[in-house]
């Protein structure tokens, strides 16, 4: 049996601002879109939590033996310098910076995104679709709206007529907004623009000359709005209603908010049943944040090279600092609060590592293994509480390490569910890795071949070529291992 019929899972709704008992759709599957990164640049540690915050919600799913079609797409067109619909194309403005094509920024970036995700140990979604491979969908789309008399062209650009949806639909009931509060919050159009009202929104911009990322239409040589590129593959291979939508916080408005009026002026009904909403990782209290500078990049933290970092961390430690944290929480980075969480990390994997060695006894188990798994159930399961699942985790952690010291004893059943139990929630649910050195033989291939780079190092540091001995420690950092120089030589840890 399916370990999702004996679980009864409670997903925070945006929509409705509740914790609600999931049922998916059609039992047993679960459709899950989550919007992608935008290809311009590297992606900064804020955007990796909220990706990774969706692995952790995909991995429990699997766990529970549910069949998930997971959608995250790549923005590779359509998102403007400013959110709304004024600017230059974010990556038509860095291939202009750098002179290169804006395919080559995409493929640049898209490239360090799958690369760092995969540093962190992250599950490959089933489906990655490009918002350039479905131009033809989104125009299908414009003019499905047009049809339905929701939108307006002018000057062959196409706007969404908020005013008019709103006269029939609710717009702003993601993100808690009426729409006379928008308006007047909204500043007054400046002339220049062909919007009827400011609250309207592109579906599609004619592109003035210069703008080289252009597809033809029916309505101009342009490219789509950015909200609308979600809404056309999030309906292409989830339906026109799926089970999950996610994103960061800062997308409910305008972005979900909008995709939400596309999909309802199309279809006439919610596309979504549950709104998920990661939070901010901050820096120094403020939004980490491409524009602003203030953020930290994966290769910082792995190399240590940053101002506010006293060393390097590990992608391991780097997620269970980010897992501490309940995901609808704001989280602050701080170098003393990931130094806490790798302390907490090493403590686990140590006892993950006793574990293997404990005796098992025939006597009773002190500590009630059937009750402890279900809480562990029971966490996950309370709108993937990570931070108490983890303090769950440390209660066996303390127990292993009573029957190290023969404080306790354990007996082969239990001992069999604890590793298993263990298992599943440190590696499959949480993500963690365990660089563990030993393999089956007990002998140290890690150390010895660290060793061996050590010596090279050495050798390299003699010869004054400092060039290869920095290149050695700094992509020993980048995997995880990081070496140590003290006035008795060098040595090196791993977690
Ligand atoms: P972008 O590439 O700017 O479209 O952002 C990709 C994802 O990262 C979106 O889901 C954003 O909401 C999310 N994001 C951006 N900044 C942060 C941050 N400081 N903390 C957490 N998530 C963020
Ligand atoms: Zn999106």
């Amino acid at each position: 049996m399916q370990l999702y019929k004996n679980q009864e899972l409670k997903i925070y709704n945006s929509l409705t601002s509740k914790k609600e008992v999931f049922k998916p759709i059609n039992e047993g599957y679960i459709g899950m879109y989550v919007c992608g990164p935008t290809v311009y640049s590297n992606v900064h540690l804020g955007n990796v939590r909220t990706f990774m915050s969706f692995d952790m919600v995909f991995r429990y799913f699997k766990h529970l033996g549910y069949k998930v079609r997971y959608v995250r797409n790549i923005t590779d067109a359509g998102h403007l310098e400013n959110d709304a619909d004024e600017g230059e194309d974010r990556i038509a403005k860095k291939a202009r910076i750098e002179q290169i094509e804006p395919m080559e920024v995409v493929q640049m970036y898209t490239v360090d995104f799958h690369n760092t995700l995969n540093k962190f140990n992250f599950l490959p979604p089933s489906i990655e679709p490009t918002a350039t491979g479905h131009i033809i969908e989104q125009i299908e789309i414009i003019k499905e709206i047009l049809d339905k008399g929701l939108a307006y062209e002018v000057n062959g650009s196409v706007y969404f007529d908020v005013h008019k949806f709103n006269k029939t639909h609710n717009y702003g009931k993601l993100s808690g907004r009426n729409l006379e509060d928008l308006i007047h919050n909204t500043r007054t159009l400046d002339g220049q623009s062909d919007k009827k009202n400011p609250q309207d929104f592109a579906l599609w911009k004619k592109a003035e000359p210069q703008h080289i990322m252009r597809w033809p239409s029916p309505w101009s040589d342009g490219f789509p709005g950015w909200h609308l590129e979600c809404t056309a593959m999030s309906t292409k291979y989830l339906g026109e209603q799926f089970d999950i939508h996610g994103g960061g916080m800062d997308l409910k408005f305008p972005h979900h908010e909008c995709e939400i009026a596309q999909a309802e002026a199309c279809n006439n009904q919610s596309p979504v049943n549950v709104w998920m909403h990661a939070n901010m990782l901050t820096l120094n209290s403020q939004k980490m944040a491409k524009s602003t500078g203030n953020n930290i990049l994966p290769n910082e933290i792995f190399t240590g090279k940053n101002d506010k970092l006293s060393k390097p961390f590990s992608p391991s430690v780097t997620r269970f600092f980010m897992m501490q944290a309940h995901y609808r929480s704001i989280l602050d980075f701080s170098s003393v609060a990931i130094e806490a969480s790798e302390r907490g990390f090493n403590k686990l994997m140590d006892a993950i590592n006793t574990l293997s060695k404990l005796e098992v006894s025939k006597n009773t188990t002190n500590f009630n293994i059937s009750s402890w798994k279900q809480s562990c159930y029971d966490a996950m399961n309370d709108d993937f509480n990570t931070p108490i699942l983890i303090a769950e985790l440390f209660s066996a952690v303390k127990f292993i390490n009573q029957v190290k010291d023969e404080k306790a004893t354990i007996s082969q059943e239990d001992f069999d569910i604890l590793t298993s139990t263990l298992n599943v929630f440190v590696f499959d649910v949480l993500g963690l890795q365990n660089v563990s050195d030993n393999d089956a033989s007990g002998s140290n291939k890690l150390s010895d071949t660290v060793e061996l780079l050590i010596n090279m190092r050495a050798e390299a540091r003699a010869n004054k070529d400092f060039a290869l001995s920095d290149k050695i420690r700094d992509e020993l950092a980048d995997i995880g291992i990081q070496l140590k120089d003290g006035k008795d030589g060098t040595t090196f840890t791993t977690n």
